[in-house]
């Protein structure tokens, strides 16, 4: 039996029932980016920080897979689009063992949303965590692009902060002659 990561009762989930149901409860937010792009994310970050940070942990795995099956689950579920759409996570390559993002891409597989792993990755693999927006502007991604044909695609991320990324990310699959139609991340970073 595993202790509940947040209450610390016994549970067989890393995140017990109770706290799943209490804590993390979905609510869908939309930013439109600086570039006109529109970006879902379900959490705000402050809500879930505690959660977000076991990325790079031994528990991230299971706690991501919790975490997605309340949003990105979901969202497939309900979504009805006339199009099918690929789910591009960006910047899959995995970390420990996993990559966070292709779990999140992973769990909008359905009728209309197939997920496409390693389609766009990062040149420069530069952590952003708590730099500014001037270095990031300076030290952008490079996204290289693996994907052919005109697709329509949702760009699937984890965080949002200043939005860069998602941009970046857009634009370059753009210019390989795809169509990206959102954005969609776990959380909203932006200070509200
Ligand atoms: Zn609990």
């Amino acid at each position: 039996m595993l202790k509940c990561i947040l209450c610390k009762s016994f549970s067989p989930a890393i995140i017990c029932r109770t706290c799943q149901s209490i804590y993390l409860q979905p609510q869908l937010h939309t930013r439109i980016l600086s570039d006109g792009f529109k970006v879902y994310s379900f959490y705000r970050y402050q809500e879930i920080s505690p959660l977000l940070t076991t990325k790079h942990t031994m528990i991230g795995h299971q706690v991501y897979q919790i975490l997605s099956r309340h949003t990105f689950k979901k969202f497939a579920q309900h979504f009805d689009d006339e199009y099918s759409l690929f789910a591009i996570p960006i910047d899959d390559q995995s970390q420990g063992g996993y990559s966070h993002t292709a779990i999140l891409a992973h769990a909008l597989k359905s009728k209309q949303i197939k997920p496409l792993y390693r389609a766009i990755r990062a040149k420069n693999r530069v952590s952003y965590s708590g730099k500014s927006l001037a270095y990031r502007m300076e030290h952008p991604r490079d996204f290289e692009v693996k994907i052919k044909g005109n697709n329509h695609l949702i760009l699937v991320d984890d965080i949002v902060t200043t939005g860069l990324t998602m941009m970046e990310a857009r634009k370059a699959v753009e210019n390989s002659g795809q169509s990206p139609i959102f954005g969609l991340c776990l959380a909203d970073a932006k200070e509200f």
